[in-house]
């Protein structure tokens, strides 16, 4: 494989009803009335990055290696899904180099958790913080998204191969 490799990741969950919060996301509790549909925890930015650092080194998605049909991921924190991805990663000969992320959410509004988000990741793949950026926009009220049905994310990563000048 060659010096640098890009991959891009993309995910949507469903929010749930009232009283089923918090949000999970980015490895972070956000409070708000509505929780995220999913198997494991439902944390929808995990997923996202989990798939473009595992598209980065060619290898299956997330929905390949961690089935919903397999109990063993009922309710699991996806963080155990980026701690895989991301060991793949180096046990394939690559660092990242920096990943960057689009949230599209409608509520709430989650520039007071970005900050939190970016050290969570960072923490999870155990890489500086300054290598994550992570943006959040709304729906503008039109669409899934717009409409509080479901909550997007979208990652892109660039990885590396170690001691190389990329
Ligand atoms: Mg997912």
């Amino acid at each position: 494989m060659s010096g640098t490799r890009i991959g891009l990741g993309e995910d949507r969950h469903r929010l749930d009803a009232p009283g089923t919060g918090p949000l999970r996301i980015g490895g972070v509790n956000v409070p708000h009335e509505r929780g995220l549909v999913g198997h494991s925890d439902a944390d929808v930015l995990l997923h996202a990055i989990t798939d473009a650092l595992l598209g980065a080194i060619g290898e299956p998605d997330i929905g390949q290696l961690f089935p919903n049909t397999d109990g063993a991921n009922r309710g699991r924190d996806s963080q155990d899904f980026l701690r895989f991805a991301m060991e793949r990663v180096r046990a394939s000969g690559y660092e990242l180099v920096n990943l960057d992320c689009v949230i599209l959410v409608e509520k709430p509004k989650l520039s007071p958790y970005k900050d939190a988000m970016r050290h969570a990741i960072a923490g999870i793949l155990e890489v500086p913080v300054a290598e994550i950026s992570l943006k959040a926009k709304t729906g503008e009220g039109v669409g899934a998204v717009g409409r509080e049905e479901a909550i997007d994310a979208r990652c892109v990563v660039l990885v590396c191969r170690e001691h190389s000048e990329a």
